[in-house]
Parts: C-alpha cells; sequence; structure tokens
C-alpha cells in the first residue's frame, strides 16, 4: 500500500495526482492558517444537516470518542511529547510579555508545528524541529510562565530535547545496518535492542496459522526487573487506560444509538479496548469491513504501522464518516454502464470483457478527523491492514470527498495556473468543471479502467515485469480520459457539455508533460509509476499528434507553455494508445511495453526540469496541508438531544488549545 501523510488513509492510485488548480482567488477562505511549511485548511460537511437525528447522534458521540486518543498518538510519537506540549502551551496562554517579540514569535512557530505533527518530529520527514528562539529566552520563561507543571523530567533536561540537535534527532530510523530501535524516538520500545524485540515476536509467532494474529499491534515493549522483554498492551487497565476509558465511555453512548450490524462492530471494539484481545481486534474488523449499509461509518483504534521501524506497533487514529449520495449516485451510473463502455472500448475486440461489472466505488464525507489522521490527512481510506481478512473479507476502500474539494478550494488562487496555464479559455475551463472532471476521472479510472479488457489465451499476467504499474495505470487512464471525451457522458447526466472533458485534457496533458516535475530533484528521472504513465500518455500523444499540431510547446516572455490545439484530435491519440497499451497487456508484450516506459516516460529534460522548479518555487505553495474540524454544537430539552449542528470554527490555534484543555486525559509520562 502506498501512503501519503498519515496514516490509515492512503491515497488511491488516481488520486495521488497532483492536479493543477483553480484559479480564481477565493482560496483564502479555505486557508485558516500557514506557518513553516504547512498551510491548514478547513473542511466543510455538506449533508450533516439533512441527515436523521439518529445518525447526528451517532455521528457526535463517534467525533468524541475521536477527540479522545489524541495524546496517545503524541505520547506514541515519543514519551516526552505530552510534557514539552503542556509546557508551551503553559507558556504561550499565560505569556504576558510583548506577543510579537522574535523569541515568542518564533515559539508559537514551533508550538504550531508540534500541534500538527502530533509531537516535536515533522509528520513526512520524522526530522526534530529546529527551534528558531534561544534557549536563554525559553529558561527564563519556563521560570515565569510554567513553574508549576509538574514534569516528569528537569527543565535543563526539557531544553537539551528541544535545543539539542543530536538528542532524539529522529522518530524514526530505517537506516540499514543501525539498530533501529535505538536510533529512533518513537515511544514503541525501550530499554531493548532490535535484536532483541525480533527474537521476542519471531518466538511468538505461529508460521502456520492461516489467520495469523498481529502481534505487537497494540503494546509497548520494555524489560521487566529480570531482565526479560514484556509487553505493556494499550487497553483498559493498561497503558493509555485514562484515554481509552474515555473513548469507550462515547463508544458506548455511539452503540446506544447504532442499530445493527454497527452495535454489534462497536460491541467488539469495545471488548477489544477492554480485554486488548488481538483476536477480538481481528473479529471486529470482519464484522467492520462486512459492514455495507451502515450511511454512518468510523475508524477508530491502533491502525497503521508506519510510524514504528520495525512496522509493527499501530498509531492511534480516529475518523468519522458518512456515504456522500450524490457522489455514490454518479459512481451508480458508470457502474448500471459498464457493459456499454466495454463494449465500445476502442480496443481489439477479442481483448475486451465479454461480460464486465463495474465496481461502484464508495466516495464519503467525513465529519471528524483525529488521532493520526489529524490535523494533516489523506484522501482515502482501505483498510483493514491485515492480509488474511483482505484475503477471506475483502477491504473497504473509500475516498473522501469533502477534503479533496476543500484541498481543491484552497488552491484556488495559489498562482499556480496563472502561471503554467497559457491559455485563459483553458483556465476558465479548470475553474467552471476541474474538480467534476476530476473527479469522474477518478470514477473512471476506479470503477472501470482498471478491470476492463481481458488476457489473450496463454498470457498469465507479470509478463511486463516492472514496467507492470506503469503500464497498468497507462491503460487505466487511457480509458478515463477517452470516455471522459464521449458525448455519452453527457447524455447519462455525468457532465454538462464536453468542455468538461477538455479541462481534464488540458490538465492532463500540462502535468505529464511539465507541472509533475515539480515534485522531482532536478537531474533526476521520473521513477514513479503514476507520475511515469501521465508523461507516458502526454509524451506519446504529444509526438504522434505533431504533424497535425494537435499538442503545442509556446514559448512566451521567456517561459514555456504546453497547449491543446484539438481536443477531439487529442481524444482520438487516447483511444489509439489505448488499443496499444490493451494489447500489450493482453499478450504481454514485454519488449513492446519496455520500450513505452523507456521512450517516453521515464527521462525529464534538464532544462525544462529547472525552469519548472523554479516557477514553481516562485509561487511559495506550502507541501503539506492538514485542516482544522468543525464543532458540534448540540440543542437540549430536558437533557434530552432534539438536534445538532455543526459550526465552523476557523482559529487553529484556538481549535488546538481547545482540544488540549478538553481531551487531555493522560498524564505527561506514561
Ligand atoms: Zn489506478
Amino acid at each position: 500500500m502506498t501512503m501519503l501523510f498519515s496514516g490509515s488513509m492512503l491515497f488511491s492510485c488516481c488520486n495521488e495526482k497532483q492536479k493543477a488548480q483553480d484559479a480564481t482567488t477565493d482560496g483564502a477562505s479555505w486557508t485558516v492558517d500557514k506557518f513553516d511549511d504547512i498551510k491548514v485548511l478547513r473542511y466543510e460537511v455538506p449533508g450533516f444537516d439533512e441527515l436523521p437525528l439518529q445518525q447526528k447522534k451517532l455521528i457526535y458521540y463517534l467525533a468524541e470518542a475521536s477527540r479522545c486518543g489524541r495524546d496517545i498518538l503524541y505520547d506514541q510519537h515519543f514519551k516526552y511529547n505530552l510534557a514539552i506540549r503542556h509546557t508551551l502551551e503553559k507558556i504561550y496562554t499565560s505569556y504576558d510579555g510583548d506577543r510579537a517579540a522574535a523569541d515568542f514569535v518564533a515559539m508559537e512557530k514551533y508550538l504550531k508545528k508540534v500541534w500538527f505533527a502530533n509531537g516535536i518530529h515533522h509528520h513526512y520527514s520524522n526530522d526534530k524541529f529546529t527551534p528558531e528562539f534561544s534557549r536563554e529566552w525559553f529558561e527564563s520563561a519556563l521560570v515565569k510562565y510554567a513553574s508549576d507543571v509538574e514534569l516528569p523530567i528537569s527543565q535543563q533536561e526539557l531544553c537539551d530535547i528541544i535545543f539539542v540537535p543530536e538528542l532524539y534527532a529522529t522518530s524514526l530510523n530505517q537506516t540499514d545496518g543501525v539498530d533501529m530501535v535505538k536510533e529512533s524516538a518513537c515511544n514503541f520500545y525501550e530499554g531493548v535492542t532490535m535484536a532483541e524485540v525480533e527474537k521476542f515476536y519471531a518466538d511468538m509467532a505461529d508460521a502456520n496459522d492461516p489467520r495469523p494474529i498481529s502481534y505487537g499491534l497494540n503494546s509497548k515493549v520494555v524489560k521487566n526487573d529480570n531482565g526479560e522483554l514484556v509487553e505493556l498492551t494499550w487497553k483498559l487497565g493498561g497503558m493509555y487506560s485514562e484515554a481509552i476509558e474515555q473513548i469507550i465511555y462515547w463508544l458506548e453512548k455511539a452503540r446506544g444509538v447504532a442499530e445493527e450490524p454497527q452495535k454489534s462492530i462497536i460491541d467488539a471494539l469495545i471488548n477489544y479496548y477492554r480485554t486488548g484481545d488481538l483476536r477480538e481486534f481481528d473479529r471486529y474488523n470482519t464484522l467492520w469491513v462486512g459492514d455495507n449499509v451502515s450511511n454512518v461509518d468510523f475508524v477508530n483504534g491502533f491502525i497503521e504501522d508506519y510510524a514504528d521501524p520495525l512496522g509493527r506497533k499501530a498509531s492511534w487514529e480516529g475518523i468519522v464518516n458518512f456515504v456522500d449520495s450524490t457522489a455514490c449516485r454518479r459512481t451508480q451510473i458508470i457502474s448500471a454502464n459498464a457493459q456499454w463502455f466495454e463494449d465500445h472500448a476502442p480496443i481489439n475486440p477479442a481483448y475486451r470483457k465479454k461480460e464486465v461489472k463495474g465496481v461502484s466505488a464508495k466516495v464519503i464525507t467525513v465529519a471528524q478527523l483525529g488521532g493520526d489522521c489529524f490535523p494533516a490527512t489523506a484522501i482515502g481510506i482501505n483498510l483493514p491492514n491485515a492480509d488474511w481478512i483482505r484475503k477471506e473479507y475483502g477491504s473497504k476502500s473509500v475516498t473522501i470527498d469533502n477534503i479533496t474539494y476543500a484541498y481543491d478550494k484552497a488552491a484556488q488562487g495559489n498562482g499556480f495556473n496563472e502561471e503554467f496555464v497559457l491559455r485563459e479559455e483553458d483556465r476558465e475551463r479548470i475553474k467552471l468543471y476541474g474538480k467534476l472532471a476530476d473527479d469522474l476521472h477518478t470514477d473512471l479510472h476506479e470503477c472501470l479502467g482498471h478491470g476492463s479488457g481481458q488476457l489473450a489465451p496463454g498470457t498469465k499476467g507479470g509478463e511486463l515485469k516492472s514496467y507492470t504499474s506503469t503500464l497498468e495505470e497507462a491503460r487505466a487512464d487511457l480509458f478515463a480520459l477517452y470516455y471522459l471525451g464521449d458525448e455519452k457522458l453527457v447524455e447519462l447526466g455525468l457532465i454538462p457539455s464536453l468542455d468538461a472533458a477538455y479541462a481534464a485534457y488540458a490538465d492532463y496533458i500540462m502535468n505529464g508533460m511539465m507541472t509533475q516535475f515539480s515534485r522531482i530533484e532536478l537531474g533526476k528521472n521520473v521513477e514513479e509509476s503514476h507520475m511515469r504513465n501521465r508523461k507516458l500518455i502526454a509524451e506519446w500523444c504529444y509526438e504522434k499528434g505533431k504533424e497535425q499540431n494537435v499538442i503545442e510547446w509556446v514559448k512566451q516572455d521567456g517561459k514555456s507553455y504546453i497547449v491543446v490545439n484539438d481536443f477531439a484530435a487529442l481524444r482520438k491519440l487516447f483511444g489509439e494508445l489505448l488499443y496499444e497499451v490493451q494489447r500489450i497487456k493482453s499478450e504481454g508484450d514485454y519488449e513492446a511495453g519496455r520500450k513505452l516506459v523507456e521512450d517516453y516516460a521515464v527521462k525529464i529534460d534538464l532544462e525544462l526540469h529547472k525552469e519548472v522548479l523554479e516557477r514553481y518555487a516562485k509561487l511559495n505553495i506550502e507541501p503539506y496541508s492538514g485542516f482544522v474540524n468543525p464543532d458540534f454544537v448540540l440543542t437540549e430539552k430536558d437533557g434530552e438531544i432534539t438536534d445538532i449542528k455543526l459550526v465552523y470554527n476557523n482559529n487553529y490555534v484556538e481549535q488546538m488549545l481547545n482540544y488540549s484543555k478538553n481531551y487531555s486525559f493522560l498524564p505527561l509520562l506514561n
């Protein structure tokens, strides 16, 4: 599974795409804070008001449960994170000096970064933050404003942790050959070596179990008085008990308003939190993955293992969501017409599937992000993680529409399209239809593209070796691009006109041949398969359409632009390339596949690359984003909730201080 940013969220193969963005100026209203390399956005929760009261209550209770685990994640990331955060917050709130003074401003920025990363190490690079305020200033602030904080370590030690670069330099060290357990500051192991831990779990594992338990998922490993390794399990009565107790409290409330099968699912989760029994966690997961009827859904628990150098310990996360019925209707229409699309695909009829089943992708709206999904989150969920459950029971894969929408909105006005899209009419189309076209591209790619076509007799699959994923992504993208420009989509009511397709085409070609290079270091090749696929398609169409001038490089004021002159001809080229890529897959033609990728997808022109990086850098677009959550406002009568509304708190600092005040259940040392 590929992962970007935090925990349980996956970028599904096409959502990973970095899009060209909308060009209006109201993006600012979606951005609530900016600091360092980060911007914090807000998201909206359309459809919440229309939900029945019972579902609103369910969401509210589950949301409370997902706020209650916040401190667990801080402590998992590093054992002194809670002490540091608490101290910083104490100084921040009681400070009566000049709040515009350089040291204070620098500390504020540091604190904002700590909130964002859920600790003192960067959420993406895992490197410890470097404070930009002086130790001297901080030491006196400590004495003046935080002397009553009962620290588990001395103030000197606390300062050393913050200011000495070598100390706890990274939360996650996975360098080959080092003791990753000793060299990582994360709080999953203490006083043990990597070799000891590996032996400990190797002895526990049963290689013959077809349904292996995820040993170690929910515990910290330490040594007891006899020098033996033992687990401190994260459960009620165990480690993190105080927070888990609160989580259970809200889960029980949620259980009270849930219907079956969700009642039983919540029961299993509560039981798991009470016992720490990993078999119970598996049972919970099998029930959860089988529930396709509940409108409200959630993730709550120790889920992803990316923060552990040994990939065993899971970070705590929580998310609450409900089905986005409008978007689901879109994928249902596409799925219902799956056979029509297959029968008309511009490929050799022998390689068309006789009977095709469209997948109806689920699109959801989140109402709360928590733990490892907060403030940074991704835009899709693909769970559970246990391979045997995925094999026997399947997995749930969903995309989160209101988060992608917020990303899209926030990017408006960041200057990207003004910089890279030459023609006003293209910018206008992207502004009007960019999001819709992008969603449809995703739907067609996921619901139909990957599942279309069939192999020739004798082809086994796997013949394309290392070129498999690039060519497979190209096949799915081409299927989507080809049909985006089909009148059939207008007929089905999915797009108002082919202008939506043209928005997508202009964007796709520009991204493939140019703007996606902003994410690659100068002088490097394109390696990632989605990026390769985009370059392959765009460059191939450029070359094949050169005589007709379908796609054109334009130089203006010393800058390079790529423009599409003939959308209908481009669509035809998409069809032709799809024919060939499908043939390559169906026949397992390794040599032809290799040549396509190597000729079109890998090498970047150095001058162009340099230009793109320079122009992109000038835009000052923060590479990382995260979110603030909405707040719940209850209307009550005689102690009963009669309605729930969402309000959008657009103040990052306020929300963080509020969470720290109301959802801090753990001691400063656990
Ligand atoms: Zn894909």
